[in-house]
């Protein structure tokens, strides 16, 4: 059995182990060590990641209870190999772990709730609550879990006895068997866990708990803290700094800045449909009654302004009335008046690569085709230009 150094000691970054076995696994070799700093992936955290013998460990697993590194090249069986972990991921990793604790345990004192789930990867660090919660009870764990920082409470890992652990009162996500690694928040919490720790809680820095979504009946909280939340913050004031100076207003002030424009963008909208209808229905007076078939081509037209359009040409002309709206070879369209408008609309389909459809009344649906195809598919069926 390897030896697990991070079990005993997590701030332990280099080491020496003998190489115990190793093979060929995939694209590289599997190697077993006597003993190992790298924490192999487990209870939601990822592998620690460094260099072995020289190599890259590109990941760490347990494998029927034996501890296997995977490199790219094989190391010489008895040999005696360094270590040496990423240290500023570990060192993350442990501060995020340690808030892990230090949160689930708040939300299970006053709530009581239980962590059912995390995930500390590469990117994102979330925990998972067996109950929901308001994000005003979030933020009241937060204040708590950051006052349990500023206390620089000692955190430990001891492994029990049988005796012990049956008298000891811990949080645990599972059944456990065998010796049970227990990790104490002084005064704060005891959690069953395997993973590296910080030794004192103000290591970990500020702890920071971001978005949080209903999860399974609980919820699932997004978490950051020590210098991957204030690298967030620095990028979250840079972009509330640059809202502010573009919006010309306080940077308390950016969401109700940022609301007014909104109701701007809105009412312009309107408009500009508005004015669009108004367009629409002065070119569709300016088309002769006629009982030759007849098309209109409009500039922001949406679907309505071009049933509109097809409408208002319908009650001055007796023959088929077709509008369309687009650019970019790309046109919306709506076909009817009298006539039969299925078998035009599926003639039409096929002639200028178009989709879509409706009833005998009026159809709908878009053309890839240019202006000029159009005004030569509408030639053919014997409209004027
Ligand atoms: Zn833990």
């Amino acid at each position: 059995m390897t030896e697990k150094i991070y079990e005993m000691d997590s701030y332990i970054r280099s080491f020496t182990a003998v190489v115990e076995e190793c093979h060929p696994h995939k694209d590289g070799y599997a190697v077993r060590l006597s003993r190992t700093a790298f924490f192999p992936e487990g209870g939601g955290q990822a592998a620690d990641t460094g260099v072995l013998g020289g190599l890259t460990v590109n990941d760490v697993q347990i494998v029927d209870g034996e501890i296997w590194h995977y490199v790219s090249a094989p190391l010489t069986i008895g040999v005696e190999v360094e270590g040496v972990l990423d240290w500023d991921t570990r060192f993350s990793r442990m501060r995020h772990h340690t808030a892990e604790h230090i949160v689930c345990s708040i939300a299970h004192r006053w709530y009581g709730f239980n962590n059912v789930g995390f995930h500390l990867g590469r990117e994102d660090v979330t925990l998972d609550l067996d109950g929901e919660l308001t994000r005003e009870q979030i933020d009241a764990i937060e204040d708590e879990a950051n006052r349990v920082v500023a206390a620089n409470v000692a955190v430990t890992a001891t492994i029990p006895t049988a005796e012990e652990l049956a008298n000891a009162t811990y949080r645990s996500k599972k059944e456990l068997e065998g010796d049970v690694r227990l990790v104490t928040i002084d005064g704060v919490d005891c959690c069953a866990c395997c993973a590296p720790h910080v030794a004192k809680t103000g290591e970990i820095g500020l702890i920071k708990l971001l978005d949080f979504i209903r999860y399974k009946g609980g919820v699932r909280i997004h978490l950051l803290c020590g210098d991957a939340a204030l690298a967030d913050y620095r990028l979250r004031y840079a972009q509330s700094a640059e809202i502010s100076a573009r919006l010309s207003v306080k940077q308390h002030d950016i969401t109700v800045a940022v609301d007014r424009l909104i109701a701007e963008r809105d009412s312009l909208k309107l408009a500009l449909r508005a004015a669009n209808r108004r367009i629409a229905d002065m070119q569709a007076a300016t088309v002769e009654p006629t009982d030759k078939p007849v098309f209109l081509i409009g500039a922001e037209w949406d679907v309505e302004t071009l049933r509109r359009v097809v409408n208002g040409l319908s009650e001055r002309c007796v023959g088929l009335c077709a509008a369309y709206s687009g650019s970019d070879g790309v046109y919306q369209y709506v076909l009817g008046g009298s006539g039969d408008i299925k078998a035009v609309t599926a003639q039409m389909n096929g002639a200028l690569g178009g989709r879509g459809g409706g009833d005998h009344r009026q159809s709908q649906g878009r053309v890839q085709a240019s202006e000029a195809q159009i005004a030569a598919f509408w030639r053919e069926l014997g409209a004027d230009e």
